[in-house]
């Protein structure tokens, strides 16, 4: 808690058009939303600069992913490049869709993060546990080689914030418990703390996703080392300014 600013993002993934994507500006306008949290919205690629163009002062966004290189024959992918060209500050890399949908591996992963980094990108990078590997005890043997692959290859991890996402809960309606999600994300800022520092550990802000709503978010957003979330279904409803105030 103490120093670490509470950051939400909305995840859209592939969802919206121009009408829908309106109406959502519309109730982030209509707000309000808490001044003292940071607010990131991910969106889809090819609405990034009509969002940016149009969203209210104060909310950022997001691409929700990027390539590791700057142009050339990579079809299908935009380059970190590309979105500072079009005034896009953020990207989501790693999330569990890329990872499991499009199999892209920790190191890709890793690649992505440091290269989005060095070129000016602040980065939301996801982790999480897959609902077999809880059941085989393996949450943080999993959460911190996620975090150790990326750890490898970055330095700065200034411009970092943390998504543990529970790949179980995404979606799912299945939220982890407060309790839950507090026990990984003390675990993970201890395992930060010896393997990268103490300080890291201290300022790095980690986000609980999966299943967020208005309902969850409050007992979620008390636990002392919840410092936001990433929400998906929810961030496309008006629910999501009260998410985003879970703090107040
Ligand atoms: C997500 O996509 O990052 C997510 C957490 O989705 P949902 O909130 O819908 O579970």
């Amino acid at each position: 808690v103490g120093t670490r600013k509470f950051v939400v993002g909305g995840n859209w993934k592939m969802n919206g058009n121009k009408k829908q994507i309106g109406e959502i500006l519309d109730f982030l306008k209509k707000g309000p939303l808490n001044k003292d949290t940071e607010v990131i919205v991910g969106v889809p690629a090819l609405y990034l600069e009509h969002v940016q163009s149009n969203a209210p002062e104060g909310v950022m966004v997001a691409a929700q992913n990027c390539y590791k290189a700057e142009k050339g024959a990579f079809t299908g992918e935009i380059s970190p490049q590309m979105l500072k060209d079009v005034c896009v500050d953020w990207v989501i890399l790693g999330h569990s869709e890329r990872r499991q949908i499009f199999n892209e591996c920790d190191e890709l992963i890793a690649d992505k993060v440091a290269f989005a980094l060095e070129n000016g990108l602040k980065v939301i990078a996801c982790i999480g546990e897959t609902l077999e590997e809880r059941e085989a005890n393996k949450t943080m043997e999993v959460v911190n080689r996620q975090t150790a692959a990326i750890a490898c290859k970055v330095k700065d991890w200034t411009n970092v914030v943390i998504a543990y996402e529970p790949v179980w809960a995404i979606g799912t309606g299945k939220t982890a418990t407060p309790a839950q999600a507090q026990e990984v994300h003390k675990a993970l800022r201890e395992y930060i703390a010896q393997s990268i520092s103490p300080d890291v550990a201290a300022s790095i802000r980690i986000q609980y996703g999966g299943s967020v709503t208005a309902a969850n978010c409050k007992e979620l957003g008390s636990q002392p080392d919840i410092d936001g979330f990433l929400v998906g279904g929810a961030s496309l409803k008006p629910e999501f300014v009260e998410i985003v105030n879970a703090r107040q």
